[in-house]
């Protein structure tokens, strides 16, 4: 009877000491994402298919959940940070939200300018932030630089989106860092003498109005494009890729870091290898319209369909590092 008692007891404690194991075994990964679910889900179902790693989201604005893991600190259940823009990657980063990581399938993987040079964040896809145009009131030889949209020949014909937001404090960033910030400035200025309208609070606001006529340039993501012509067949807007002789079209990335205490390093860094790969980049790109980061893969057919361009390779980090300097001088010139 003792000795029955003393084998369940064994027993018991084996499974005990089992137990946490097997828990552990069973991966997880915890990503904050200001991707919306629905762009991201279907992806990482399939890894989840795969692997038998869960993958968990919470889903914000880049701000809070930049807020959110700072206030977590050490207790974050977060392993991935995913957001949009280089400079929001860059700020968690400068929040000391980040930590590095050591891979060189994404080193091969992600082209240096658009990953961090200390590998805190890695682009996963790019968009273009270039000209759109009416296709009936502006022929493409009439195009040529960002620079050049501050020409007196824009005069009431330039459509912005508000320089509170992160796409333009970024494109701003790396035309400082390109060519200077009083050459900046003067741009700047012109684009500001130049406007048509108010600025926009959305990028498809401003090809809408280009749309209906208000204007008959604009800047935008490209991406915002393809959902609009996806929605209309007929809109008579184009994009026009800028800068081809000289600095190349300015890009932006969505992309993601490993937070500083994430829980199950090796799986969150796993996942962003796969994310990398040929086979999520094209589905991860394509979800939002936009081009794999990885230059190995091709671009979506539609995407495609606008035409070959080439990249600014200005280091992305620059958006982050300018960004400060990129929004005083805005509102000196008074873009607002
Ligand atoms: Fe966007």
């Amino acid at each position: 009877m003792i000795r029955r008692f003393a084998g369940s007891a064994k027993c018991i404690l084996f499974l005990g000491l089992l137990f946490p194991v097997l828990t552990y075994a069973k991966q997880e990964i915890v990503i904050y994402s200001a991707r919306i679910e629905s762009l991201i889900k279907p992806l990482f179902d399939d890894y989840s298919k795969k692997t038998g790693i869960t993958i968990k989201f919470i889903t914000a604005e880049a701000g809070p959940l930049l807020q959110r893991l700072q206030a977590e600190g050490s207790n974050t259940p977060a392993d991935l940070l995913i957001t949009v823009d280089a400079g929001n990657l860059w700020q968690a980063k400068q929040q000391g939200l980040l930590q590095p990581i050591d891979s060189k399938v994404l080193q091969e993987n992600v082209p240096a300018h658009l990953r961090d040079p200390e590998n805190y964040w890695f682009g996963l896809s790019v968009r273009a932030r270039t000209v759109a145009y009416s296709t009936q009131r502006v022929k493409p030889s009439d195009l040529s630089t960002y620079q050049a949209l501050a020409g007196p020949q824009w005069k009431g014909k330039l459509c912005l989106r508000t320089s509170k937001k992160v796409y333009n404090q970024s494109l701003v960033a790396m035309l400082i860092a390109e060519i200077g910030e009083a050459e900046a400035e003067k741009v700047v200025r012109g684009w500001v003498a130049n406007l048509a309208a108010p600025v926009f609070s959305s990028d498809v606001q401003v090809l809408e109005a280009i749309a209906a006529g208000q204007c008959d340039i604009g800047l935008v993501n490209s991406y915002y494009f393809g959902r609009l012509l996806r929605e209309k067949p007929a809109l008579p807007v184009a994009l026009f890729w800028p800068n081809q002789a000289t600095s190349g079209v300015h890009v932006n990335v969505s992309g993601a870091g490993m937070t500083r205490y994430a829980k199950h390093p090796a799986a969150a860094k796993s996942l962003l290898e796969w994310l990398s790969s040929g086979e999520a980049q094209a589905i991860f790109a394509s979800s939002n319209l936009e081009y794999p980061v990885n230059p190995r893969v091709p671009a979506d057919a539609s995407v495609a369909a606008w035409g070959t361009f080439k990249q600014n390779t200005h280091n992305l980090s620059q958006a982050g590092q300018l960004q400060a300097v990129a929004i005083r001088l805005m509102d000196r010139a008074g873009y607002h």
